[in-house]
């Protein structure tokens, strides 16, 4: 089967990464989760004082994306790729809830969405990728075989997320985390510069009722279909 390039965006917390991560899997794709890198942006400003008592300036953030270093490397245990900042290992910290809440008025910084889009379309490559996130068809490789727009009911998405941060021992109550859904995808579908939203091209998979394995043959059938063709 040729490999091809396959972009999986849609709303927050839809199961956009298990179904990217299960693809690269099943078929021996590189996965990029996308929004690790904005979620590694947002760490770095908060750690070092750029996000200051709720605020911040965007210049000091464009400024700051000099120093900061991102790279993916594959955890040898997990067999999964995990985001370092300047070195240091930040897959969890950038999870917390103190990043979700900043992450995206940073990314819709336009300089930060420009550089971050140079180091994402670099992982393009001739064995196949898999990259979620929100604007991956439409922006990062608007030219990708398979497009995957993903969505949700919203008391399903929250449920998942709650049960996520629970199991990772993040104790988060239902509404915050509802909120904070909400409040990503109300300013990642209206922010100015490369806004969430679905490619012409792309295919919906509403997920609300679908088992993981239900969802990753119905991807699957479609990555057949394209690298067929
Ligand atoms: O995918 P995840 O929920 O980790 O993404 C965190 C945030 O990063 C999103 O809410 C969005 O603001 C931003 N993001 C983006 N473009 C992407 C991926 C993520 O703006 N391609």
């Amino acid at each position: 089967m040729r490999k091809i390039t396959i972009a999986v965006d849609g709303y927050s917390s839809c199961g956009k990464s298990t179904v990217a991560k299960g693809i690269a899997k099943k078929l021996g794709y590189l996965f990029i989760d996308s929004g690790a890198m904005y979620r590694a942006v947002t760490l770095y400003c908060i750690h070092n004082n750029i996000i200051r008592n709720g605020k911040f300036n965007d210049t000091d953030v464009v400024i700051a994306m000099d120093n900061i270093h991102m790279e993916f490397k594959l955890n040898e245990q997990t067999h999964q790729s995990e985001i370092h900042l300047n070195g240091k290992n930040v897959e969890k910290e950038i999870r917390e809830m103190n990043v979700s809440n900043f992450v995206s008025p940073i990314s819709a910084i336009k300089e930060v969405r420009d550089r971050i889009v140079i180091l994402q379309r670099k992982f393009r490559n001739a064995n196949g990728i898999v990259m979620d996130g929100r604007d991956i068809g439409t922006n990062v490789f608007p030219d990708a075989e398979l497009k995957i727009f993903m969505t949700a009911d919203e008391n399903v998405r929250t449920q998942r997320r709650w049960k996520e941060l629970d199991a990772k021992g993040q104790k988060v109550t239902m509404e915050e985390i509802k909120n904070n859904l909400g409040q990503r995808d109300y300013e990642d579908t209206h922010r100015k510069y490369n806004p969430l939203r679905k490619a012409e091209d792309a295919v919906v998979l509403d997920n609300t009722h679908m088992t993981l394995e239900e969802q990753l043959n119905f991807a699957l059938k479609l990555v057949q279909e394209k690298a067929e063709s």
